[in-house]
């Protein structure tokens, strides 16, 4: 892939903007999946190919995004020649440069790397991309090869995002994955012999029927292996997954939340012992290696989402792709949905809340807007929830127990 971004990107006169692929297609469904996906044929991926390449040309037109929908959040539409579109959703292209691709899912490694290398090749002709810029591929240890990883390495991809969930062979079953621990670990191995150097695992813990031990061994596990990320989520039962009507049936219970807390707390301290640093809730990095994708999302950044499912955020305005590749839930954020946004996401990350961010993004001190909480939040200051200083606000790591109502506060 051939970068064109040079002078333009050091005197900062562009915003950086992210790519999100959205890849819908998997081998088979895991039981706790609330992602969109399904199961395709290879001429499923060879359209799927073909319509990202059409939406990427149709969304970044040089000069313009232009995005055509049908929305009734919008009002008329302006028409010129065939193509109708909104004037909100008219941004400058040439006023961002691409720092970061990231193919998501579903499986995007279930592709072919010629199709991936298509879409590649597609955003380089129509943007203009960063020098530096960070290729993350989602990939399944079950169907990673030496070739695909090979082609993977030779088409730029500089970072890689294996979704094991778990080293626990009876654990990997219960949950539907088409791997065992042994393909995980030498896939891991196999990633690392053609030279990728940043490596994420995907885990999961508060698995049903998961004991403490159980967590804490397939952690090791991980670290034993040496990758430069983690993102470890607790098991999150979402009511259109299969998981959901099974617990409600019964065939298993939920995992208390003292022993989710336990086991979240032992990761915080196990993950800072070895050199990671806790930059999001979720989320464990060595020094450098965060994921500046998926930092856009917590840090109130632009980005655009090809496929069926994925969400856009540009200059302010939110859209979606549906199932049909038509963008709706188009929204045009007035400031308290901008400030409110803000500051939930931000309330991820270890920075917290940063005043001169604020000011900077939504326009207006971050006090003008939440002088009614100054109570609240000094409340949770004294319950040592929350951090408060001149900088900003941060949730302490007692207070990520309760992010959700804390979030909340600010929407
Ligand atoms: S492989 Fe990933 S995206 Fe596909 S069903 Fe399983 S969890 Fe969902």
């Amino acid at each position: 892939m051939t970068s064109k971004v040079n002078a333009l990107e050091k005197e900062n006169s562009r915003k950086p903007l992210g790519i999100y692929i959205h890849v819908p297609f998997c081998e088979s469904k895991c039981g706790y999946c609330g992602f969109y996906s399904h199961k395709g044929t290879l001429e499923d991926y060879e359209e799927y190919t073909e319509k990202a390449k059409l939406a990427i040309r149709e969304l970044a037109i040089r000069g313009t995004f232009k995005v055509q929908w049908e929305s009734k959040f919008c009002g008329e539409p302006m028409v010129q020649g065939d193509t109708k579109f909104y004037g909100e959703a008219m941004v400058q292209s040439d006023s961002f440069y691409v720092d970061s691709i990231f193919f998501g899912g579903g499986t995007p490694s279930i592709l072919l790397p010629a199709q991936i290398e298509s879409i590649l090749k597609t955003i380089d002709d129509e943007f203009d991309v960063a020098e530096n810029v960070e290729i993350t591929l989602e990939a399944n240890p079950g169907i990673l090869t030496l070739d695909k990883l090979k082609s993977y390495k030779d088409m730029g991809i500089n970072r890689l995002s294996l979704g094991v969930q778990s080293f626990n062979d009876d654990e990997l079953k219960f949950i539907g994955r088409i791997h065992d621990s042994k393909t995980a670990k030498e896939t891991f191995e196999l990633c690392r012999k053609i030279g990728f150097e940043n490596i994420n695992l995907d885990l999961i813990f508060s698995l049903p029927g998961q004991e403490f031990e159980g967590w804490c061994k397939n952690l090791q596990q991980a670290a034993i292996l040496g990758p430069e990320h983690l993102s470890v989520y607790g098991l999150q039962l979402e009511e259109s997954t299969d998981f959901f009507r099974r617990f409600q049936e019964g065939e298993f219970s939920e995992t208390t939340d003292e022993v989710d807390r336990k086991m979240y707390h032992w990761t915080c301290e196990f993950l800072r012992a070895r050199g990671f640093e806790h930059y999001e809730i979720s989320n464990w990095a060595k020094p450098g290696f965060e994921c500046r994708h998926n930092l856009k999302y917590w840090n109130f950044q632009d980005y655009l989402g090809i496929g069926p499912s994925a969400a856009s955020f540009v200059n302010g305005i939110r859209f979606s792709v549906g199932e049909n590749w038509e963008i709706t839930d188009v929204h045009n954020n007035d400031l308290k949905d901008s400030a409110g946004e803000f500051c939930f996401t931000a309330l991820r990350i270890s920075e917290g809340i940063d005043f001169e961010k604020f000011e900077d993004k939504i326009g207006v001190p971050f006090w003008s807007v939440y002088k009614n909480q100054r109570d609240e939040i000094q409340k949770l200051v004294s319950d040592g929830l929350v951090d408060v200083d001149s900088r900003g606000v941060r949730l302490t790591e007692r207070g990520i127990d309760i992010s959700n109502g804390i979030m909340a506060m600010f929407v």
